[in-house]
């Protein structure tokens, strides 16, 4: 679905009450009746409130509904988008929406800009201390790089937008879906993803650095990287590397509490970082080879690493999950099937183990938990629940065709239980209407195509 900004601009306040209305008459009542949009909305009864639902009705951002009882509205997906917008524009955490580079089954990334950071207050630009100035690793916030806007990503969830072939097995289930329920799932989607991306980046995991929630949108900041699906080859030492680097981000998150449980090459990002060492430089050195120079010159030379940056939590889980030891194993088996199949590389480590995690956690008492902090910072059990009951019921990651990404027998046993959206085959990943063969397409250059 597209996110058609084009009438952002010419709706009128009147207009924005009378959406919120609906939104709010949403929770209640599947179609919102008209006579309750206009008393939610406190516009005197009359022409002007009429307007206002025709104006947004044009623009789909509610949908007239007929029903054998009354006539009302609904609130679109188009709808709900304008009123996330809307308050990020108010509370200035959004600048300008850009281009979507990619739509998936849940969901739709957008480049956006974040405003600038205010100024500095006065007696520090003027004068800034020489302490500060001197121990600050980074430079004083006061160039104009620093206070132009800031490229983002605007993750905007969409759980009601399911594949045909998923719709098929839940035909059932589907009949009774409710805007209330897509809404509402969206939103504790995007609640979960900023609240655990927060405890994860506040406890220094490589994730992007949250910047905003409401509603089904989340703001953050933009991974300059490239999604490990989309590379192709790596040397053995560098596969070895980031195989390890990654297998211990895998027991990292474990011994944080946190499963991450859909861990695969489309939700691993790669940053290249360069780590210049001082190494003397022969022309005929691989990069980071140290060789005598005849004279005895050092040379700077780039020793480009690639580091994994972890997105996309809105399917994490507790490592006192009944089913914990499952999905990590699933976790770990997948980048091993994946290094395998795609580098040719296979670790002599038969591990880690979920065993060895739970060995370390009776060890340190707990202590560090981030799934218990996700708790009392407002993700509760209910809503962990609520919102893994809806994704299994609505067969997120269920495609069936995703079977032999996740081969193990105990997995396949599971598959009512299964959570996964991605999948780490290259091979069998869920469908878009773009025809590609992974869900998620993106592409800087033209506009995503609609899925709904
Ligand atoms: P979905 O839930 O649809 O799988 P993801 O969060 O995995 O959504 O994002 C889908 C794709 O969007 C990723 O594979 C990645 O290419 C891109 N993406 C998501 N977040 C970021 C980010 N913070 N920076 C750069 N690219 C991102
Ligand atoms: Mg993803």
């Amino acid at each position: 679905m597209k996110l058609n900004t084009t009438h952002l601009r010419y709706l009128t306040p009147e207009d924005w009450r009378v959406l919120t209305a609906v939104e709010q008459g949403s929770k209640n009542h599947e179609i919102v009746p008209t006579p309750l949009i206009i008393k939610l909305s406190h516009l005197q009864s009359g022409s002007g409130a009429h307007r206002s639902i025709s104006t947004l009705a044009k623009a789909n951002l509610i949908a007239r509904v007929q029903n054998a009882k009354y006539d009302g509205y609904r609130l679109t997906y188009g709808g709900l988008d304008y009123l996330a917008l809307h308050t990020h524009f108010q509370r200035k955490t959004l600048h300008s929406t850009g281009q979507c580079i990619g739509t998936g089954k849940e969901s739709d990334i957008h480049i956006v800009l974040t405003p600038p950071p205010p100024p500095p207050p006065p007696s520090q630009s003027i004068t800034p201390s020489s302490s500060s100035s001197s121990s600050s690793p980074h430079p004083h916030p006061q160039t104009t790089a620093h206070r132009s806007p800031q490229q983002c990503i605007l993750k905007i969830h969409r759980l009601g937008r399911i594949s045909f072939r998923t719709i098929k097995t839940n035909r059932d289930y589907l009949r009774h879906r409710t805007s209330a329920s897509w809404m509402h799932m969206s939103r504790l989607s995007a609640l979960k993803e900023h609240t655990f991306m927060t405890a994860l980046h506040a406890a220094g995991f490589p994730v992007p650095t949250p910047l905003a929630w409401n509603r089904h949108t989340v703001v953050m900041s933009l991974v300059e990287g490239t999604p490990l699906y989309q590379v192709r080859h790596l040397e053995e030492h560098e596969a070895r590397r980031l195989y390890a680097e990654l297998m211990d981000l895998i027991v990292r998150l474990a011994g944080a509490g946190l499963i991450h449980g859909d861990f695969n090459e489309f939700n691993i990002m790669l940053e290249e970082r360069e780590s210049s060492t001082v190494q003397s430089h022969h022309p005929l050195a691989d990069v980071g080879e140290t060789v005598e120079q005849d004279d005895g010159r050092q040379d700077q030379i780039a020793n480009i690493t690639l580091h994994p940056v972890l997105i996309d939590f809105p399917q994490m889980l507790s490592i006192s999950h009944p089913n914990a030891s499952t999905y990590f194993d699933r976790d770990v088996n997948c980048i091993k099937h994946y290094f395998s199949r795609r580098f040719h590389f296979t670790s002599d480590d038969s591990g880690p183990f979920f065993k060895n995690v739970e060995r370390q956690m009776r060890q340190t008492k707990g202590v560090g938990r981030l799934d218990v902090e996700v708790e009392a910072s407002g993700f509760s059990k209910k809503m962990a629940k609520e919102l893994a009951n809806y994704m299994d019921e609505v067969g997120v990651g269920q495609a069936g065709s995703d079977v032999d990404s996740v081969s193990d027998a105990s997995e396949e046993s599971e598959s009512s239980d299964r959570r996964s959206r991605d999948t780490c085959d290259d091979h069998h990943h869920c469908e878009t209407s773009s025809g590609h063969g992974h869900g998620f397409v993106v592409n800087r250059n033209l506009e995503a195509s609609e899925v709904e």
